[in-house]
């Protein structure tokens, strides 16, 4: 048999419930699905039908790294879970990628993935080393810390295995708990640490000796030099005196230490921020966490996130990549660039009044949700300013949390953050079923459209942003680049892209999407943005971007790169040897697409009318400049979307000639023979 570069040739499904493990050929999915999330779309659609809830053993955490895993290509350490998301709302198929180093090994081991599938009889975790897959007893585990457990599983089997664990939120079927590696990596969109704990599944450790073969090395080597040029370095540990991005740095007394780390196998960017010394939620000692850009907001809330235009829309000369911004590298700007003044045209975030600034504080928010195993953008970016809108505005008067509710105190958040992940009391254990269903549990007019009025724009002085006291887009998820709540300040042109993208999905897409566009198409549209055909062709290139960057793997911190297209081609052909070209890299995510679009007709009856009315809501809310998006602009860009899609407009439905010209007849049959084609209804 020719070598398969790139991957290493088996995927294992284990069965939980009886303990056994079956092997399935990589070559029975890839290259037609390229790796990653396109392959685990194609193995859902064929293996999980509709009726199968969240929390059900029928329900699969499936699992794959990508051709580029374990390859050395920059970025390549990343991968992708997907399963029915408890967190999601109502519980749809979703997906949550990850980096670290645990992919790199699971292919080192010789996998390229795994199906979980089923319910171990008690708790268990799983410890795989090359080739062999072994469950074993986590009873010593369950209800450790993450950090703990990554520590005793270290203990029992050697400092170099690598290794996924959940918390305590897991255990408890917290609906936002995350999977966790070592190096504070998460998994944490979705919810899948809570299915993991409804397997009864605490951990999967790995070690592998094996190795990948890439086809190209010279052409890996070229990568290396060139992808996220100039190369972010690994500092050596800073004395920083404040704290925060631009525009919302907070002082800091007695300043912090800060490094840089590389997030996952491979990259060659250290993107991440270390925090060391940092006060703990658990202990007297001090610890160290690796944090991401919404972590900020738990250090000091009084005001939103700025935004300049650069970080959507960018020119040939001016393009940055997101991950100079994070790790404080970015090349030096053009001013050359005729549009240079506009693209660096800082618009200031929101005054939201949430929190004043804290750092102790801000760093026991971060421990507890490290600690705990959940989604902090959930916790920082909905829960605590829900209960600070709340309280500002009286709705919790009455209630009784079993403490005041106060986000401004150490004390208050961590019995909060205690009574939610152990389910401990009335309001904790509702908590935990998320934000979307515990606001509907206790009245959503009241406890989610109340009307916070303490939120003003510093675009318009004195323009008071009335807005819900819930920051919830759609699909159970809060607000992210959406032109209000947070990340407020993009414009018009870009929220309305970024809404159609959330639209489109079943969790948060931008962290993965993260809108990106041409600053010509955005002089094109941005009078109209909803009435023009380029708004809509951009998101599906972002969308058939986040297909790509979840199939070969690789990140969105250096992709999509606008002005150099075909980075992923030139990545998959140097990892496979497979000849790949920009044009058969889309095809390849359209097919993804598609298979991710029929998953969710015919598993959760999408269609036009549930996508138009879910995400449609927060738009009828002011951004900073105090625009508003009508219904009517609002379908007028539905329908173009759908359009360049080859979608009919109608239903939001793909037509049987769309599926059958990527590959997917058999799709197509499926869907036709329940009634869900286009001319069906
Ligand atoms: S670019 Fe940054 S965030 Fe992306 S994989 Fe590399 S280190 Fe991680």
């Amino acid at each position: 048999m020719a070598t398969l570069y790139g991957y290493v040739g088996k995927i294992a499904r284990i069965n939980l419930t009886d303990s056994t493990v079956t092997h399935i050929p990589t070559s029975n999915y890839v290259p037609k699905y390229l790796g990653g999330r396109s392959v685990c779309n194609k193995i859902f659609w064929d293996e999980v039908g509709p009726g199968v809830k969240a929390f059900d053993p029928e329900n699969k955490i499936i699992y794959m790294t990508g051709p580029t895993t374990a390859t050395g290509i920059p970025t390549g350490g990343r991968t992708v879970f997907t399963g029915i998301s408890p967190n999601s709302y109502p519980e749809q198929y979703a997906w949550s990628g990850i980096g670290g180093w645990f992919g790199a090994e699971v292919k080192f081991a010789g996998f390229d993935g795994f199906i979980l599938e089923g319910k171990a009889p008690e708790p268990t975790y799983l410890y795989i080393e090359d080739g062999e897959i072994n469950f074993l007893s986590a009873r010593n585990l369950w209800g450790k810390l993450v950090h703990d457990t990554q520590r005793k599983l270290e203990e029992i089997h050697g400092n170099d295995v690598k290794s996924i664990v959940i918390g305590p939120a897991g255990e408890n079927l917290m609906r936002n708990a995350s999977i966790t590696t070592s190096n504070d990596n998460v998994a944490a969109k979705a919810g899948f640490g809570a299915v993991f704990g409804s397997k009864n599944l605490k951990a999967i450790t790995v070690r592998g000796t094996g190795t990948v073969i890439p086809a190209d090395i010279k052409k890996i080597l070229e990568l290396r030099k060139k992808m996220g040029y100039p190369q972010a370095q690994p500092n050596p540990i800073h004395h920083e005196t404040t704290h925060g991005m631009w525009g919302n740095n907070i002082p800091v007394e007695g300043g912090w230490l800060r490094g840089q780390v590389a997030c996952s196998h491979g990259c060659n960017q250290h993107c991440n921020k270390l925090m060391l010394d940092m006060k703990s939620a658990f202990k007297e000692e001090k610890v160290n966490h690796v944090e991401k850009c919404v972590s900020i907001f738990a250090f000091g809330y009084k005001e939103d996130c700025c935004w300049v235009p650069i970080q959507t829309f960018e020119t040939k000369q001016n393009h940055l990549l997101p991950c100079k911004m994070l790790s404080g590298e970015p090349l030096p700007p053009d001013p050359t660039d005729p549009h240079f003044k506009e693209l660096y045209d800082l618009v200031p975030g929101d005054i939201v009044n949430f929190w004043e600034p804290n750092f102790d504080k801000g760093s026991i928010i971060n421990d507890l949700c490290n600690e705990y195993g959940m989604d902090k953008w959930d916790v920082i970016v909905w829960l605590l300013p829900w209960l600070s809108m709340g309280k500002k505005e009286g709705v919790f008067d009455g209630i009784d949390f079993g403490m005041e509710i106060n986000v401004e105190s150490e004390e208050f958040i961590k019995y909060l953050m205690d009574s939610i992940v152990y389910r401990k009391t009335y309001y904790g254990n509702l908590l935990a079923e998320g934000m979307a269903r515990a606001i509907r549990a206790l009245g959503k007019e009241k406890f989610g459209d109340t009307i916070y009025h303490g939120r003003y724009s510093q675009v318009v002085p004195g323009l008071r942003l009335d807005l819900p006291i819930s920051l919830e887009t759609a699909w159970g998820h809060s607000v992210h680049w959406q032109g209000r709540g947070f990340e407020g300040a993009i414009n018009k042109p870009g929220w309305v892209a970024v809404n159609l993208h959330q639209m489109n999905s079943t969790r948060d897409t931008q962290t993965i999407a993260h809108h990106h566009d041409t600053f010509d198409n955005y002089l094109a549209v941005k009078d109209d943005p909803c009435r023009h055909p380029l708004t809509a062709i951009a998101v599906i290139k972002g969308e058939n971007s986040a297909e790509i960057k979840d199939s070969i793997t690789c990140c969105d911190w250096q992709s999509p790169n606008l002005f150099w297209t075909d980075m992923e081609a030139q990545m998959f052909e140097a990892a496979t040897g497979i000849e790949m070209t920009e044009e058969k890299l889309n095809e390849a995510a359209e097919r993804s697409k598609l298979l991710f679009r029929a998953i969710l007709m015919r598993n959760y009856g999408r269609d036009r009318e549930m996508e138009v009315n879910a995400i449609y809501p927060i738009m009828t809310y002011p951004d900073p400049w105090g625009q508003t998006c009508t219904w009517e602009e609002w379908n007028d860009l539905v329908d173009l979307y759908y359009e360049e899609r080859g979608w009919d407009k109608t239903t939001g439905w793909p037509p049987q000639e769309v599926f059958e010209k990527y590959g997917l007849h058999e799709v197509a049959d499926s869907l036709k023979a329940i009634g869900k084609l286009p001319g069906c209804r």
